[in-house]
C-alpha cells in the first residue's frame, strides 16, 4: 500500500521527495506529507489530505530547505484520511519524526502503555505509536536512534516499512522493514542516498539498489558506507543490486494496467487483510515438551457486538455488482457456519422494495469504495427500521464506514482499475472470517472444521501465486476467444457466484455478452444456446459436488459446446473431456472462490487487451458509483 520516499545527501531534498511521491502515485493514497530538517536545523512538517499537489500547495512559500527529508503517501488503515492522521508523525518532544507503511497490530496495547507513561497522542493512527515508542526507548536506554528503532520494532507486531529521522542528529536516516517493501538507492561514493517503497523514485538517480529484508534496520549516513543490522543488532550484508527500470512503466508499478497489477497484488493484500485477524494459540503440554497449535479469528467488530449479532434471527446482505457476488458467497458461509438464514439483496432493489426488516435483523453492507449511493440508501433504511448494520468496506473513513454501526475493513489497498478484482477476494476473505468468528461465538461451527478452514485460509495466498504463474498460458487461451460474441459461465455451490463474477468481469472490460448460471440450472433454458460456437467456462474445481458437475459438463459436451474448464490440478478426467483447461490448486469447498476467480479475472483481462480496449477505464463505468 501507498508509499515512502527519503533523501539524505548534498542536494535539496524537497524536490526529490515530491518527484518521488508523484512516481509512487500509482499505488493509490488519500493524503501526503513530508518532513525536512532545514538549513536552520529545524524540523518542518507539511501535510495535506488529498493529492501530492495539495501537499505542494500546503508547502508553498514555506521553508523547504535542507538536504535531509522523508515523505509519504498514506492510504488510511487506522483513522480516517485527514491532515492530522497524515504522516510524518512526530514524537512528543518534537525531535523524532517517522513515516510508515503497513499496520501495527498491537498498537492499542502499546499506546495504552505509553499513555500511562505520559505520552500524548495527536492522531488516531497505529503509526504514531511507533514514533513515541522509539523516543521512549531512546530516553530509557540513552542510546542512538538506530538502537532505539531496533528496540521499538522488537515490541511491534505487524507489518512496516519505516523511515525515521532525529533532528538532533541530522547526518543520518534510519529505515527498517517487515512485510512492506523498502529500497535504498546508493549515490556515487556514498555522497547521497535515496529511500523508497520501490525503485521508481530512485531509478533516475542511481542503479545501485539495496532491497532491505524483513527485520532489517538500515543506518544511512552521508559519506559513509550503508550499514544494515538485524533487530538483534548483528551486522547483516547489504546486497547491492544493479537495477534497470523502464521509466515508462512506472506509474503502474511495472504492469501495463492497474487491473493486472491489482490481480497480481492479491496474494500480498490478502495476507494484509488477514493480518492480526488470525492468531496462533500455542499450548504447552504439562511436560513442557510438546506444543499444540490452534488458530483463532479475532474480529473486534464481532466480539464487541456480541449481543446484537447473537440476537440476529436473520441477516440481510445489501450490495451492488461485484460486492453482491461476494455477498452470495457470504450467504453460503454464514448459513453453513452460523446457521442463520441470510438474504442477499441488490441495494438498489432493497431500498425501494418496502423490505420487511426489524430490530432482530442484522444488515451487512458490502462496498469497495464505501461511497456506493444505493448501498448507503439501503443502510439508511435498515437503520430507520431498527436493524443493526455491519459494514464491509475497503476505503477507511468512507461514508459507509461512518454510517454503519460497526464493521470490518478489508485492507486490500486502493483499487484503481474500474473492474474490481482484489476487493472481491478481500470481501470474500472478510466474510469467511466473519462467519467463522460468529459461528464460534454462537457455538454452531464444528471445532475441527473451524481449525481446518483457518489453516487452509492462511495458505490461500500461496495458492493464488500458483495460479498467477499461469498468466502466459491463460493469455494464450484468451486469444482463441477474442472474437466471440457470447459466453456462458457455469459453476455450482460456492462456485456459482464465481461464475457470475467471471461473466461480469468479461462484460465490464471486453464488452462481450456473458452470463453466469448455476451449472445444473442450465438445462432449464440456456442449454438451447449451446453449439460449437458458444464458449462455456466451466468451474469444475469443487469436490463436494464433483460428480454432479461432471454430469453437467457431459450435457454441454453432448451439444458440442466449446469448453474452457477450471479444474483441480491433475484432474485427468476433465482434461480429456474439454478443449481448454486451467489448473488451480485444490482447496476446501468454501474457500474455492478465492482461487477459482483468479483465472477468470486474468482471462477477461487478456481478452479485453487483445480487443484493444481500455481495461482500466471501460466505457460507461465508474469506479465509485455515487449516483442512484
Ligand atoms: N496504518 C498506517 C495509517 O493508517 C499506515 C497506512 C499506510 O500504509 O499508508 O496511517
Amino acid at each position: 500500500m501507498c508509499g515512502i520516499v527519503g533523501y539524505i545527501g548534498y542536494r535539496k531534498a524537497y524536490p526529490i521527495l515530491i518527484k518521488g511521491l508523484h512516481r509512487l502515485e500509482y499505488r493509490g493514497y488519500d493524503s501526503a506529507g513530508c518532513a525536512l530538517v532545514t538549513d536552520g536545523g529545524n524540523l518542518e512538517i507539511y501535510k495535506a489530505k488529498g493529492k501530492v499537489a495539495d501537499l505542494e500547495a500546503a508547502a508553498d512559500g514555506k521553508d523547504v530547505s535542507g538536504e535531509l527529508g522523508i515523505a509519504h503517501t498514506r492510504w488510511a488503515t487506522h483513522g480516517a484520511p485527514s491532515t492530522t492522521n497524515a504522516h510524518p508523525h512526530v514524537s512528543m518532544s518534537g525531535d523524532i519524526t517517522l513515516v510508515h507503511n503497513g499496520i501495527i497490530e498491537n498498537y492499542v496495547t502499546l499506546r495504552t502503555q505509553l499513555e500511562k507513561r505520559g505520552y500524548v497522542f495527536k492522531s488516531q493512527t497505529d503509526t504514531e505509536v511507533l514514533v513515541q515508542l522509539i523516543e521512549f526507548q531512546q530516553k530509557l536506554r540513552n542510546c542512538s536512534l538506530e538502537v532505539a528503532v531496533r528496540y521499538a520494532l522488537k515490541l511491534a507486531i505487524g507489518a512496516y516499512a519505516i523511515a525515521v529521522i532525529d533532528k538532533k542528529n541530522p547526518t543520518r536516516l534510519v529505515a527498517a522493514r517487515k512485510a512492506s517493501p523498502l529500497a535504498i538507492g546508493i549515490g556515487e561514493e556514498n555522497k547521497e542516498f535515496f529511500l523508497a517503497s520501490d525503485a521508481s523514485p530512485i531509478a533516475e538517480y542511481t542503479k545501485q539498489i539495496v532491497y532491505l529484508n524483513d527485520d532489517e534496520v538500515a543506518v544511512i549516513e552521508r559519506g559513509k558506507d550503508l550499514h544494515v543490522f538485524t533487530l538483534q543488532g548483528e551486522e547483516a550484508t547489504a546486497e547491492v543490486k544493479e537495477v534497470d527500470v523502464d521509466l515508462s512503466m512506472l506509474d503502474k508499478g511495472g504492469y501495463p494496467h492497474f487491473m493486472l497489477k491489482e490481480i497480481f497484488d492479491q496474494p500480498q493484500v490478502l495476507r494484509d487483510c488477514m493480518r492480526g485477524r488470525i492468531v496462533n494459540n500455542i499450548y504447552s503440554s504439562v511436560t513442557g515438551q510438546a506444543h499444540e497449535v490452534s488458530l483463532d479469528v479475532v474480529l473486534s467488530a464481532v466480539s464487541n457486538h456480541r449481543r446484537e449479532l447473537l440476537r440476529a434471527r436473520r441477516i440481510v446482505i445489501v450490495s451492488c455488482g461485484t460486492s453482491w457476488h461476494a455477498g452470495l458467497i457470504g450467504k453460503q458461509l454464514i448459513e453453513h457456519f452460523c446457521r442463520i438464514p441470510v438474504e442477499v439483496a441488490y441495494a438498489s432493489e432493497f431500498r425501494y422494495s418496502d423490505p420487511v426488516v426489524d430490530k432482530d435483523d442484522v444488515v451487512i453492507a458490502i462496498s469497495q469504495s464505501g461511497e456506493t449511493a444505493d448501498t448507503l440508501a439501503a443502510i439508511q433504511l435498515a437503520k430507520e427500521k431498527g436493524a443493526f448494520v455491519y459494514g464491509i468496506v475497503n476505503a477507511v473513513g468512507s461514508s459507509i464506514a461512518r454510517n454503519t454501526d460497526t464493521g470490518t475493513y478489508i485492507h486490500v489497498g486502493p483499487e484503481i482499475g474500474v473492474a474490481s478484482t482484489k476487493a472481491f477476494t478481500g470481501q470474500v476473505t472478510v466474510l469467511t472470517l466473519f462467519s467463522l468468528a460468529l459461528g464460534m461465538m454462537k457455538g454452531t461451527v464444528d471445532q475441527q472444521e473451524y481449525q481446518d478452514v483457518l489453516a487452509e485460509l492462511v495458505k490461500i495466498p500461496e495458492k493464488i501465486e500458483v495460479v498467477l504463474k499461469q498468466n502466459d498460458k491463460i493469455k494464450e487461451i484468451a486469444q482463441q476467444y477474442v472474437n466471440c460474441r457470447n459466453f456462458l459461465y457455469l459453476g455450482r455451490g460456492y462456485n456459482y457466484p464465481v461464475a457470475l463474477e467471471g461473466a461480469l468481469k468479461l462484460k465490464e472490460i471486453s464488452y462481450i455478452h456473458a452470463e453466469g448460471y448455476p451449472a445444473a440450472e442450465m438445462k432449464h433454458g440456456p442449454i438451447a444456446l449451446i453449439d460449437e460456437n458458444m464458449p462455456v467456462v466451466f468451474l469444475t474445481n469443487h469436490h463436494a459436488r464433483y460428480q454432479k458437475v461432471i454430469s453437467n459438463l457431459q450435457e454441454v459436451i453432448s451439444r458440442h459446446g466449446n469448453i474452457l474448464a477450471i479444474i483441480h490440478k491433475d484432474d485427468e478426467t476433465v482434461k480429456k473431456m474439454v478443449q481448454n483447461y486451467i489448473e488451480v490448486p485444490e482447496t476446501i469447498s468454501c474457500l474455492s472462490p478465492l482461487v477459482s476467480v483468479i483465472p477468470l479475472q486474468i482471462l477477461s483481462y487478456h481478452v479485453a487487451v487483445a480487443r484493444g480496449l481500455n481495461v482500466d477505464q471501460p466505457r460507461n463505468l465508474a469506479k465509485s458509483v455515487t449516483v442512484e
